[in-house]
């Protein structure tokens, strides 16, 4: 399979059972078969791997606004927000299901998750809720 947005070969993953394609040296782009991406969008289930397991290569220049053509079927995928936050963006194929992340799209989702948690505790910690929303709302 080729990137989607860069046209690089992908490179597999393994990654807590899971077979991730990146594009590894590349665009460091993330796609999940269909489902898959469930499996990490949570902060708790996972580290952050892919910023120490994907190289990214800064020489490599990715239009954001481009349609994404999916890698396995080639239909045009859909862009769409992940969470009702509206902030981070995934390209989905209407076909197979498979998720297409850019770089850094996956820090995204999961610091969405955890301004979600945060706001059901905020009457307890107002301090903690004001730092972790500065965090999530930085680029
Ligand atoms: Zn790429
Ligand atoms: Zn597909």
């Amino acid at each position: 399979m080729n990137c989607p947005a860069c046209t690089r070969p992908l490179t597999a993953l393994h990654i807590e059972g899971v077979e991730v394609d990146a594009c590894h040296g590349g665009c460091g782009g993330l796609w999940f078969d269909n489902f898959e991406l469930k499996r990490f969008d949570e902060p708790h289930e996972s580290s952050a791997w892919e910023q120490t397991m994907v190289t990214v290569d800064a020489e490599v220049v990715v239009d954001h606004a481009a349609k994404r053509t999916c890698p396995r079927c080639a239909v045009i995928m859909q862009r769409n927000f992940y969470s009702a936050q509206r902030r981070a963006q995934v390209d989905t194929c209407p076909q197979c299901g498979g998720n297409w992340l850019d770089c850094g799209e996956l820090a995204q989702i999961r610091a969405e998750f955890l301004a979600k948690a945060v706001r059901v505790s905020t009457k307890e910690r107002p301090v903690l809720n004001q730092h972790l929303r500065w965090f999530v709302s930085e680029e």
